[in-house]
């Protein structure tokens, strides 16, 4: 064989791990490599630790909601160290696994380098591929501001001792009001400042407002319009209208951008674009034939689920029976919020934009918060393509979202009309079943 390998990873998160272990599984001689920790974003400082942290975020709101239910448990003092410690214990476990999951590859723990297209230098020594997957994945974007050094980052919440009082977040995007939720829930003083009128710009309308509503009912201040001007040492924090907000910790999750930086692309000759991020085309091949690039690098659906099934798919092409489909343009999405957000294709916006669009749209008060009282809403909107009345959008604002979109989601790729969802019987007493009894047009959009 001409080469060491006959395919290189650079990235061992969770669409590098995948491909490495997909086509190794089909014979090929493969070899991965990590310089952090196995498992990547998602397992480390994203997805998994996130979720962990939002349960337990959700605790105190329950014990207060059970009080309506007739106990009279009281709700003791949040650990946040004990939550670190027992994360911590937990992502070790899965580093091991994900480590495991490598056992047909050769793993190098090491930043790999290209020192010419086929060639890698990693761990001190120097490597050669028949082919080579990029899935070095992104990074939080540091805001450019006076005094962000000042500020945090999501990589750096994961590994904090201590959580202060009054933490102020910059941004309303996925990280910036999961954490708002997080914190809150956990006795903290937040404030969002964030440019747009309504936190996460791209979804749905409805759900936007919903959300604004729930935060602020949350205690979470809201600061639309504005911006971070300065941070001081102290962490006092002074928006672009001069206002200024005393703050223990501040917060930015202004983005992500693919980490591209030293990893001589340029010696192997594949071309970046915005961002640093590497276009590829269908097949996830670069401008070089031989070269890929899989999951967040490319800048495209920034999502776990988006970057395995790329790295499985590649895997499979290359070195499988054959090419494994997956449809990638009605991918599901959630938001772990405080209550979450979930949905699956266009929104009533995009929806209108194509034609005339009919608008299903139930605003309700859960079942549990009738007794609870807590104020929550529970959104739940069909957006269904008039000539069709194929149902090309679904969007949730409550609890169990994710669960609940994630088999909406089948249907609705699957091309399910709005008489299909009326001809399914319900399961009762749900909140899903709304999606099913929803006879009423709200509105026609577009
Ligand atoms: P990554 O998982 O980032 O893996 C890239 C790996 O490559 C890293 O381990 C890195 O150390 C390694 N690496 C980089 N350069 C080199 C090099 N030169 N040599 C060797 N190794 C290198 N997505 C969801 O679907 N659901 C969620 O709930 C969710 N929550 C998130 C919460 C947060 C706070 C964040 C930040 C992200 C979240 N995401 C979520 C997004 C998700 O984590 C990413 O989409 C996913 O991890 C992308 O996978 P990837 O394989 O492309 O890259
Ligand atoms: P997002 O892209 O979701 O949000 C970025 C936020 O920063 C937006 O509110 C944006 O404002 C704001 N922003 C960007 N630049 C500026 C600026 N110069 N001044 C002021 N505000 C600015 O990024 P995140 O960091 O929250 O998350 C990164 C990605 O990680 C997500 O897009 C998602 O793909 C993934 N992720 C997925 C999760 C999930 O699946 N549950 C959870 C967490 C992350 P505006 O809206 O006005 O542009």
């Amino acid at each position: 064989m001409p080469y060491d390998f006959d395919l290189f990873v650079i990235g061992g998160g969770s669409g590098g791990v995948r491909c490495a272990r997909m086509a190794a599984g089909h014979g090929a001689k493969v070899a991965v490599a990590e310089e952090a920790a196995w498992g990547g974003t998602c397992v480390n400082v994203g997805c998994v630790p996130k979720k962990l942290m939002v349960m337990a975020s959700e605790y105190g709101a329950n014990v207060a909601d059970s009080h309506g239910f007739g106990w009279n448990t009281q709700s003791g003092q949040h650990d946040w160290a004990a939550l670190i410690a027992a994360k911590d214990a937990e992502i070790y476990r899965l580093n091991g696994i994900y480590k495991r999951l490598m056992a047909n590859c050769t793993a190098f723990e090491g930043r790999a380098r290209f020192i010419d297209p086929h060639t890698i230098e990693v761990a001190g020594q120097q490597v050669t591929a028949a082919r080579i997957v990029i899935a070095v994945g992104g990074r939080p974007i540091i805001p450019d501001f006076a005094g962000a050094e000042h500020c945090i980052v999501s990589d750096d919440v994961f590994h904090m001792q201590t959580l202060p009082q009054r933490i102020t977040i910059a941004g309303s995007g996925f990280i910036a009001v999961e954490f708002a939720g997080i914190f809150a829930g956990l006795g903290r003083q937040v404030d969002l400042i964030y440019r747009a009128d309504l936190p996460l710009r791209g979804f749905d309308e409805d759900l936007r407002a919903g959300l604004a509503e729930a935060m602020a009912s949350q205690g979470i201040r809201l600061h639309p319009g504005r911006t971070i001007s300065s941070v001081s040492a102290t962490k006092t924090v002074t928006l672009d209208n001069g206002d200024t907000l005393e703050s223990d910790l501040v917060f930015s999750a202004l983005g992500r951008k693919p980490y591209t930086g030293d990893l001589g692309l340029d010696a192997a000759g594949v071309k970046t674009g915005g961002m640093g991020s590497i276009p590829v085309d269908e097949t996830n091949a670069t401008n070089q034939p031989h070269i890929y690039a899989i999951g967040d690098v490319t800048n495209r659906i920034n999502l776990t689920p988006v970057a395995i099934a790329e790295g499985h798919a590649l895997a499979d092409r290359l070195y499988g029976p054959g090419p494994r489909h997956w449809n990638l343009d009605r991918v599901a999405a959630a938001v772990f919020s405080s209550p979450p957000i979930a949905t699956v294709g266009l929104t009533e916006i995009e929806a209108a934009a194509n034609g005339p669009t009919d608008i299903y749209l139930e605003k309700f008060t859960p079942m549990r918060h009738t007794l609870s009282k807590r104020a929550r809403k529970t959104i739940m909107k069909l957006v269904v393509d008039q000539v069709t009345q194929k149902v090309v959008g679904a969007h949730m604002l409550g609890e169990d979202a994710p669960e609940i979109i994630q088999g909406i989601s089948i249907a609705i790729n699957a091309g399910a009309t709005k008489a299909d969802f009326d001809r399914t019987v319900g399961i009762h007493p749900t909140a899903a079943e709304e999606f099913v009894t929803m006879r009423t047009r709200t509105r026609v959009a577009g």
